[in-house]
């Protein structure tokens, strides 16, 4: 039996959230010669909490607003020497459609003037379905944003619902058309797949109504079960049934071959996109490259060090007033460099370099024998000493990455 990938989480930023929110976990930035810089702003607000959602955000935030918004213009001013170009500006959240066109101005207009903007600065806004409508988009094209990452994740009510979405069928369906008659061409969309009661003729018909739209770029993840989230409690409980482990490999493998067949290009595991359609902010973190995060639980990264500020509304914002230590950092061991350069690489089509994977001292004895098992399988492919995952070892990620990990 093969089972889908579980690497995969839920949301576009969920990179952020598997891979650096503990500086326990296994760590997966590979240090190499950063080429390009990114900024992503966390956004930590929501109209409504959504059943599965683990992620650091408020929904009572009207009372320290503005307040919130100031720290993260403090942070910004206070971080200009961090990098020096920056090439993409990434707002995630929490619900970054949710911000006053005022407020978006504000932190746009900081990062370029604290900072040299790349002409060419792919500038990503995430926004919800019911937060779209013409005269928003408008807005946001004049504030300088870009590209749009649309949070859709469902084109059925019953699952809307059940996982309190803030929008419905209808305005999932609209919101992708108004956004394309305004100019938003690059543009992605967000769907989760493995959900209970989900067919696969369902699933079939959400990728489908995105090929039809002409989406150029699409994240598809499926649902993980986080723990203290309504969702874990309701199958605890027996209120709801996960679905079957072989029901969201069947998910996966329909999604894959649907676009391929319509010409996607699958350049990360759960990211497709037609030609030029990458995401370049994503792209950047996949290959190690240095970004800084600014906001409640964001995160950064140097090449050297991680650092993640605290995920505490409340805290940040006094943190940052009393001129105190708002985060914790780590510098990544020779271990988790190792672990984070097989762990991105092979996750995407860049692959990864077999010598640089050879030239850590600390790899297992039998590495060169597991290579050659997984090449035996079919599951990896080398090329000019560059190793990728076939097609069936997409699905075998997490096992494959896991016996090649130095512990
Ligand atoms: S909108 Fe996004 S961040 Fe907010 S609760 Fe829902 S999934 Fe979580």
């Amino acid at each position: 039996m093969i089972f889908p990938p579980r690497v995969q989480s839920l949301d576009k930023h969920c990179f952020i959230k598997t891979f650096f929110i503990k500086p326990d976990s296994i760590s997966i930035f590979k240090l190499t010669f950063a080429l390009m810089a990114g900024i992503y702003i966390h956004i930590p607000f929501c109209k409504q909490k959504c059943t599965y959602c683990d992620f650091h955000f408020s929904t009572t935030y009207h009372t320290y607003r503005k307040e919130m918004i100031q720290s993260i213009l403090n942070e910004i001013n206070e971080r200009k020497n961090e990098i020096e170009t920056i090439d993409t500006i990434y707002f995630g959240g929490g619900t970054p459609s949710i911000l006053e066109i005022n407020e978006l101005d504000s932190i746009i207009q900081s990062i370029r003037s604290n900072f040299e903007c790349n002409n060419m600065v792919e500038i990503t806004l995430e926004a919800n379905p019911d937060d779209i409508s013409t005269s928003k988009l408008k807005k946001w094209k004049k504030s300088g944003v870009n590209r749009l990452s649309i949070g859709l994740q469902s084109f059925k009510s019953f699952d809307l619902e059940w996982m309190n979405r803030a929008h419905t069928v209808e305005e999932s369906e609209n919101c992708i058309s108004i956004a394309q008659e305004e100019g938003f061409n690059d543009l992605t969309v967000d769907l989760i797949y493995g959900l209970p009661q989900l067919t696969l003729k369902e699933w079939e018909n959400h990728i489908q109504k995105l090929i039809d739209l002409k989406v150029p770029h699409i994240s598809a993840y499926c649902l993980t079960v986080e723990k203290q989230t309504a969702l874990s409690n309701w199958i605890k409980k027996g209120k709801i049934e996960p679905a079957k482990e072989e029901m969201q490999s069947l998910q996966f493998e329909l999604l894959v071959e649907l676009l391929h067949r319509n010409n996607y290009e699958q350049y990360e595991i759960s990211n497709f996109c037609k030609p030029n359609h990458e995401s370049k902010h994503n792209s950047a973190y996949w290959k190690g490259e240095h970004y800084i995060g600014v906001g409640p639980s964001a995160h950064s990264f140097n090449g050297k060090e991680r650092r993640w500020n605290i995920a505490n509304n409340s805290m940040y914002i006094k943190k940052m007033n009393e001129s105190e230590d708002y985060f914790e950092k780590e510098f990544l061991s020779s271990n988790d460099q190792f672990n984070e350069l097989l762990l991105t690489g092979l996750r995407t089509k860049y692959g990864v370099s077999l010598k640089k994977l050879q030239s850590f001292t600390q790899i297992s004895t039998n590495f060169n024998d597991k290579i050659k098992e997984f090449k035996k399988n079919n599951w990896m492919i080398e090329k000019d000493e560059v190793l990728f995952l076939s097609q069936e070892g997409k699905l075998m990620a997490d096992y494959i990455t896991s016996e090649l990990f130095i512990v």
